[in-house]
């Protein structure tokens, strides 16, 4: 029986002198002025009881992880025409990358990387009107907080330097791969970004996968099927370049965000939440990575 509330103090132990190590995300200047010497880290069992150590309450950009609902939105729609939109294979490309969206005719190697998310936010706003109040209802639900919201100087700030985001959505849009007018589905993309969650929160939302699509509330939202389906897109594409180091290392779907952040499920038994503003290379939190990797050796959890 692993004691959760242990293993995420000794995470923290562990983690202690790296706090402060990797670069803080500059290219969104709102996400520069955050403390580089932070570090959070919570654990959400399958009964929904939260074990946090470190900075478990400071809240944070989700940027990235933010796309992981956003799908779970669309698929719980039964809309499979996502499908034709967007493809669902790793990219090896950066994040933000336009030379491959050329290639394959405005359509996105996968739902996580920036041109994917931008597609599924534009189909969940065409299908809903609202694709950011819909993403907002369901992390306010799952999370717990109802004061959930978007950070607007970060929000500001994305939108003001946002040129290669617009330049992707409009690359897609001449394949005629856009149903809205450009800037509004940014906005609702930009804003979604730009929420700001804890980690004990975005633990507590994560169990949506874990417990294979069930909400907080006991009510459905995706099929087990949909479920498996967002979290083996995790495993594969959830960490920029580095999915498949993370699969060797970590062995759990996991999806980061240049916010730091980084989110982990452990289908049946606890979703996971990991945060340190700095990143490496490839744009993951360092000590967030570090994290997840401890906390696999302390519980032996891993999807292999
Ligand atoms: N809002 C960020 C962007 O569009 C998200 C990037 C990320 O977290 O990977 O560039």
């Amino acid at each position: 029986m692993v004691d959760l509330a242990d293993a995420a103090r000794r995470v923290l132990d562990a983690i202690r002198p790296h706090i402060g190590e990797g670069k803080v995300a500059t290219y969104i200047p709102a996400l520069g002025n955050v403390d580089p010497h932070q570090f959070g880290f919570a654990v959400a069992g399958i009964d929904g009881t939260v074990h946090g150590a470190g900075d478990q309450d400071v809240r944070f950009s989700l940027q990235s992880v933010s796309k992981v609902f956003t799908l779970a939105l669309a698929l719980s729609r039964g809309d499979e025409a996502i499908w034709r939109r967007v493809h669902r294979e790793p990219s090896g490309t950066a994040f933000n990358s336009l030379f491959q969206l050329e290639f394959e005719h405005g359509i996105p190697r996968n739902p996580l990387i920036n041109a994917g998310a931008i597609v599924v936010t534009d189909q969940l706003l065409a299908e809903t009107g609202d694709a950011l109040g819909l993403l907002r209802d369901l992390l306010r639900a799952e999370t717990g907080n109802p004061d959930l919201d978007v950070d607007r100087v970060i929000a500001a700030s994305e939108s003001e330097t946002g040129h290669r985001n617009r330049a992707l959505a409009h690359l897609m849009a001449s394949f005629g791969n856009m149903r809205n007018p450009v800037e509004q589905t940014l906005d609702h993309y930009f804003r979604q970004c730009s929420i700001t969650v804890s980690v004990t929160e975005l633990a507590r939302a994560g169990l949506l996968l874990a417990r294979h699509g069930l909400q907080a509330d006991g009510s459905r939202l995706l099929s087990p099927q949909d479920a498996r389906r967002v979290v083996s897109i995790m495993l594969t594409c959830g960490a920029y370049d580095a999915a498949g180091e993370f699969a060797y290392r970590i062995g759990l779907p996991c999806k980061s965000g240049v916010g730091g952040g980084i989110l982990a499920i452990v289908p049946d038994r606890c979703a996971v939440a990991a945060w340190g503003p700095g990143l490496d290379a490839q744009g993951n939190s360092v000590t967030a990575t570090l994290a997840l990797g401890t906390f696999g050796s302390i519980t032996g959890w891993s999807i292999f």
